[in-house]
């Protein structure tokens, strides 16, 4: 990506919930001058445009069209947020096969256009798909996934409700599977450098181990009760792809628990999944060494061999 320009040109294949919400969010943005939406349903696709086009005199303007795949020949990123979503009930993992023969589709048709683009995939089980992308794709470095950056957001939303205090002031990873082997990193949680067992908020109530299990829960399982009551998640999801859109686009070495390719980290190679990572024009520039505690590492090394299982048994 040409770091010294001041333009930038996203493309975005797949336009449903989750897609227009991203959609939306980069618009109001400022952050790219142009936007190319491709989906397989071309109406969907262009229905979009139209609508987001018609809010154009409320933003600062940037150019919206639909396309085909030759249209991302000269895109700085490619957001994937093509194919199934999770139905009530279901689990990300059990999207896999279905997900898997899209990407087959999508990913070899971006290659052949675009071997330069930062990838960010969405699509779940977002690991594995990140994974499978990078493999197609022939380049690791390049393709990331929005992994446990959702996941986190959940977390610090909900301590920050609890400890009353802004959700950005409190510094907590989820990491592992974007799913059900996710796992907090507690033993580095703080808040202002404080860790959270020794925390005493405004409302100075003592550290309550059954409530931070409670919000660990509500984290893990936030998708479901989403999908049970409006049959899809996709505002915090398009809000959280911005930020990682931008961390790429404005080259800002943020730490983001995206997921990438592993090569070794933690013990774990062979597989994407989610760990804090710096993140700016290149992609993933470095994925963190931190000093969990064995109880994690055990932890996040089980994650990963449940996806490197799902993955396998793919064929
Ligand atoms: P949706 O059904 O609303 O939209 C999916 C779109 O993909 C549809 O418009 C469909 O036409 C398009 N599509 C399917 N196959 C295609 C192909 N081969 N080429 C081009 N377009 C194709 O679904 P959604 O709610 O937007 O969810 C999209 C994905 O995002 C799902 O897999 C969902 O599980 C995932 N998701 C991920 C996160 C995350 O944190 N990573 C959060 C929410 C949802």
């Amino acid at each position: 990506m040409d770091d010294h320009r001041n333009t930038h040109k996203v493309g975005l294949i797949g336009t449903g919930m989750v897609g227009a919400s991203f959609a939306y969010s980069l618009m109001q943005s400022g952050l790219a001058n142009e936007l190319v939406l491709i989906d397989r349903d071309t109406a969907r696709a262009e229905g979009e445009a139209m609508d987001l086009n018609h809010g154009m005199p409320f933003v600062r303007p940037m150019r919206i069209t639909t396309g085909t795949y030759s249209d991302l020949a000269d895109a700085d990123m490619i957001v994937i947020c093509a194919g199934a979503n999770q139905k009530p009930g279901q689990t990300r993992l059990e999207l896999l096969k279905t997900n898997a023969a899209v990407f087959q589709d999508i990913v070899p048709k971006i290659s052949a256009v675009n071997p330069k683009a930062i990838i960010l995939v969405t699509t779940n089980p977002v690991d594995i798909l990140t994974h499978i992308t990078a493999d197609i794709a022939g380049r690791g470095c390049c393709v990331l996934g929005s992994g446990t950056v959702l996941d986190t957001a959940r977390l610090r939303f909900l301590l920050g409700n609890h400890y009353g205090v802004d959700p950005r002031s409190v510094h907590a990873y989820i990491v592992g599977e974007h799913g059900d082997s996710e796992l907090a990193l507690w033993s580095l949680a703080n808040i202002a450098g404080v860790r959270l067992p020794d925390f005493v908020g405004v409302t100075g109530q003592a550290y309550d181990q059954a409530a931070i299990d409670r919000i660990f829960d509500q984290t893990r399982n936030a998708a479901y009760e989403i999908i049970q009551r409006k049959k899809a998640t996709y505002y915090a999801i398009g809000l959280g792809l911005l930020s990682i859109v931008e961390a790429v686009l404005r080259d800002q070495h943020t730490v983001m628990t995206v997921s990438s390719p592993l090569n070794g980290q933690y013990g774990v190679s062979g597989m994407s999944i989610s760990m804090p990572a710096i993140v700016g024009s290149s992609g993933v520039e470095e994925v963190l060494n931190l000093p969990l505690s064995p109880s994690e590492l055990t932890a996040f090394q089980n994650s990963a061999q449940t996806l490197k299982d799902r993955l396998n048994e793919l064929g």
